[in-house]
């Protein structure tokens, strides 16, 4: 009888707890879409912003437009839809996010590939963007043609503080870029969202490191942002640029910012390797951060045999490694008294508290896309 009782008290304490999170936090989820970014944000007053809804392949897309809904509950509404630039990567699942919510506003940079010297044109992901926006009449801030009032760079969401560092409706002459590619990601808008003295700043693909120098200054948005918004850099959370590229996070930007955790969205795509060895040791060597606040959304089964020289030992890149997108979603919060806590979703211990309500394998001969290991009691996710 006694343990009975016991475990009742338990478990109502545990039932308190989970309803005392889930008031006044504000809960960043960033999305295991593979080499894309997608993060999703809930706010102390409930209202929605997402930064970034990029997908890469099939599956990835899949993965964006199967979170998205969960994540949104019965909500219908996104209060603030931010793309940080025009490629695929952050943009692809926009327009159906676009078709499927009610899109309270919108803001992206409108420099697409065919204004960055490209023959082609705009991408088909950043027509089918606009189009959408038009048939849904969004209220959409376009930065590059301005036809819109320019956006308030700080904005309120029930005490959480959101703050448009940079947005460019193109790079700048002084920038001397030439690459087209480099030229797109350099004008990624830089958001950082504070509450409670504790923020996240979310870099897109910024570009900041010119060379293989640890030393040498910072270029393009990393320069502009460490000339004109210094003293608004420091954050808790970094999303870092360009997925852990080698030409962002350079040394003078990321000791501004001086996180304590870092988060990487990549996948195991052998083209990009990405984070990249040398940007993971600048974090480590510059911020000083250990090997347990560096969460990446590529985190493979951990044979470290998987690995080659230029990625980050012991995770997915290389060999006969694969990492399958949906298993290493990224979980952060921080709480009204100004806790935070960052995880993998995963080893996440509040959806390992409601596990029994699991009801098991959801529906039969649907591919698995995210399983326990270890964790006893953990559902079995599936696809619908
Ligand atoms: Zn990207
Ligand atoms: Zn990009």
């Amino acid at each position: 009888m006694k343990t009975k009782t016991s475990f009742l008290i338990i478990i109502g304490l545990l039932i308190l707890n989970l309803f005392s999170y889930a008031k006044d936090s504000l809960y960043v989820k960033v999305l295991d879409c593979g080499q894309a970014l997608c993060c999703l944000i809930r706010c102390p007053d409930g209202k929605i912003i997402i930064y970034d809804a990029g997908d890469y392949k099939k599956e990835s897309r899949d993965e964006v437009q199967d979170e998205i809904p969960k994540f949104l509950g019965n909500k219908t509404t996104v209060d603030l839809l931010i793309l940080s630039h025009t490629d695929a990567d952050h943009i692809g699942s926009a327009a159906w996010l676009v078709k499927e919510y009610n899109i309270q506003k919108a803001i992206h940079t409108g420099y697409h590939k065919g204004l960055a010297g490209d023959e082609n044109g705009p991408t088909q992901s950043y027509l089918n963007f606009v189009h959408a926006c038009e048939n849904e009449n969004v209220n959409v801030i376009n930065i590059n043609n301005r036809t819109s009032k320019f956006f308030d760079t700080t904005m309120n969401f029930g005490g959480a503080i959101v703050d448009i560092l940079c947005g460019f409706g193109k790079p700048k002459s002084s920038w001397d870029l030439t690459e087209k590619s480099k030229k797109i990601n350099s004008v990624s808008i830089v958001m950082k969202v504070e509450y409670s003295n504790k923020s996240v700043i979310f870099c897109g693909d910024a570009v900041g490191k010119p060379s293989n120098s640890d030393d040498a200054e910072p270029i393009a948005t990393e320069k502009y942002l460490y000339d004109n918004k210094k003293s608004k850099l420091k954050s808790n959370v970094i999303i870092a640029p360009h997925h852990g590229a080698d030409n962002a996070s350079s040394k003078k930007f990321i000791q501004t910012v001086n996180p304590e955790y870092v988060i990487f969205s990549a996948g195991s795509d052998k083209t990009y390797q990405h984070p990249r060895k040398r940007t993971v040791e600048r974090y480590s060597n510059y911020c000083q951060i250990s090997i347990d606040k560096i969460f990446r959304t590529d985190k493979g089964e951990g044979n470290p045999d998987c690995d080659n020289e230029e990625e980050w030992d012991g995770f997915a890149e290389g060999g006969n490694c694969t990492d399958p997108v949906g298993d290493d979603a990224i979980d952060i919060k921080i709480y009204n008294d100004g806790q935070l806590k960052v995880n993998y979703e995963n080893s996440n211990p509040e959806i390992l508290a409601q596990s029994t309500q699991c009801k098991g394998i959801t529906k039969k001969g649907t591919q698995c896309k995210n399983k326990t290991t270890d964790q006893s009691g953990y559902c079995w996710w599936h696809r619908k």
